[in-house]
């Protein structure tokens, strides 16, 4: 049996932990905040149930094999509801686009909304989409990606023009749809990495393609509640998780990882240290020496993920809404512009993308009333060289400008807003530890993105990474896939 160290209660470092301790490991989770969940956070207030972080699920099989491989079902502990409507959209002429969740409506649905047509040129899009998946989904997801995975893929000639990895994700779009609605929504899934479509490769066009063929998924009683289920898996099996505990340092000793040092001096020995802590402070903070300042270097030079501003709002007699809506806004590009520092420095977006989740769920908020998560797209904390959101009264209003935004495109609730909390990127930051409060480690901003993500195993020996900001990206289901990929790199006890 090895002593396994996982920093961090994230997503990650619990499935981690609850494979790793399925597989015979004695796992002890060492995590900084008073709770389990990093960015997959909840608030409790008055009775109202806030997810922080993550309000849509997609890919619910890779939860689900992760439980099925480690004991009882996922559905003995989280029942999970699949979502009719996937999203309303709102475009910036007034269109309204009820997408389908079930992928066989959507051409008809589009036809319905955006003319006769556009089903079409989506429907050929999602075909392409589901070609370059085939291709790329086993050996660039679910495996550990070495630089020689890109020679493999370079070897078939016919692979390689599918996938389009020269090619960005705004480029494919040019060549099937000719819509700018259209357009606008594909754009819309390079944030879901935390990118710009502009940048961003092609292949990302497989992101829209996995919610329509895997379906959109609530979790009843919130999101949430996965941390928790998570929890209790990796306690079953032996795990030990310990609260309020920060690692401030990865030990070594001849060559190899060989534990922890927490904040209060504690040493934690262990054989294997995975970290879930975010990769830029393993990296850069936890870890010293000739790999961790090569390793903090790469991780320099990639584009880190935008973040986000959340508002967490207690609505009283709420109006009809969707599920998930989105209204879009009448330039995008000037968002991405904004959030990534082109044409000036990194600034909060003027007129924004606006994301409302508002779960229909009484086991969330008081009768008469619900919780509504609005998330709109903003630039990381970064007082030196873009915006500094602890910088008074700024939170409070672009918060403000976000509620007066979504009542010019026709939703007002402000008047029945009865209480709110808004989590900045520097709260974020704070909450998680996340440098700049990016939501998806690194983005795939660049053709080489894929490639330059950390990988699950570092060049340390005996210290892996698990997470969003390590291969093969952000996003709960790659999360979990991340956790499988590090418990088949060290194996049973
Ligand atoms: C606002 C928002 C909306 C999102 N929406 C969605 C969505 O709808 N769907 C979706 O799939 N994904 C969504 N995501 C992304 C998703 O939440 C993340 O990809 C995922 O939760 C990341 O999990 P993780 O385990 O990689 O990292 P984290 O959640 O960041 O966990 C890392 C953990 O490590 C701890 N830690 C860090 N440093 C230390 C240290 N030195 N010592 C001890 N502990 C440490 C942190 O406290 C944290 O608990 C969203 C995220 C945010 C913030």
């Amino acid at each position: 049996m090895s002593r396994v160290v996982v920093i961090g209660a994230g997503v990650g470092g619990l499935a981690a932990a609850a494979r790793l301790a399925a597989l015979g490991h004695a796992v002890t989770v060492v995590e900084q905040a008073a709770e389990v969940g990093g960015k997959l956070g909840t608030i409790q207030h008055d009775g109202f149930t806030f997810d922080t972080g993550p309000s849509l699920l997609t890919m619910p099989h890779v939860l689900e094999e992760l439980f099925d491989a480690t004991g009882a079902p996922l559905s003995e502990s989280l029942p999970l509801e699949r979502l009719e409507t996937a999203c309303r959209y709102r475009f910036a002429d007034g269109t309204l686009l009820d997408l389908p969740g079930d992928p066989a409506l959507i051409p008809d649905a589009l036809d319905a909304a955006l003319g006769a047509g556009t089903g079409d040129q989506w429907a050929a899009l999602m075909a392409r989409a589901e070609q370059v998946w085939e291709i790329t989904h086993e050996p660039f997801l679910e495996s550990p990606i070495t630089p020689g995975d890109m020679v493999r893929l370079s070897r078939s000639i016919g692979d390689v023009a599918t996938v389009a990895p020269w090619r960005t994700l705004r480029g494919l779009a040019s060549h099937y749809l000719h819509d700018p609605r259209l357009r606008a929504l594909l754009d819309r899934y390079a944030t879901y990495t935390g990118s710009d479509p502009r940048r961003a490769p092609a292949a990302l066009v497989t992101v829209p393609w996995v919610e329509q063929a895997y379906g959109s998924w609530y979790v009843p009683g919130g999101l949430g509640r996965l941390g928790t289920a998570l929890l209790e898996r990796a306690c079953d099996l032996g795990a030990e998780v310990v609260l309020d505990a920060e690692v401030v340092e990865v030990l070594t000793s001849g060559g190899r990882a060989s534990g922890v040092r927490l904040a209060d001096g504690t040493v934690l020995a262990a054989d294997v240290v995975v970290a879930n802590a975010d990769a830029a402070s393993v990296y850069g903070r936890l870890l010293t020496g000739p790999v961790a300042d090569r390793e903090a270097r790469r991780i320099r030079r990639t584009t880190p993920s935008l973040s986000g501003l959340a508002l967490l709002l207690a609505v009283d007699d709420p109006p009809e809404v969707a599920h998930h809506q989105v209204f879009f806004p009448e330039d995008y590009d000037a968002e991405f512009d904004a959030v990534f520092g082109r044409r000036g420095p990194a600034r909060p977006v003027e007129r924004p993308t606006v994301y409302v989740s508002a779960p229909r769920d009484p086991a969330v908020a008081p009768p008469g009333s619900q919780t509504w998560f609005v998330l709109v797209n903003a630039p990381r904390h970064d007082p030196a060289h873009g915006t500094d959101w602890d910088e008074p009264g700024l939170v409070e209003h672009q918060a403000d400008l976000v509620l007066d935004l979504l009542a010019e495109r026709g939703l007002d609730v402000r008047s029945r807003v009865r209480h709110r909390t808004v989590v900045s990127p520097a709260e974020l930051e704070r909450r998680t530890l996340t440098p700049g409060g990016s939501i998806y480690g690194t983005s795939s901003n660049g053709a080489r993105a894929a490639f330059q993500c950390p990988a699950n195993r570092s060049p340390l020996p005996g210290l892996y990474l698990v997470g969003g900001s390590s291969h093969p990206g952000g996003g709960l289901p790659l999360v979990v896939m991340s956790a499988r990929i590090v418990a088949g790199l060290i194996g049973p006890a």
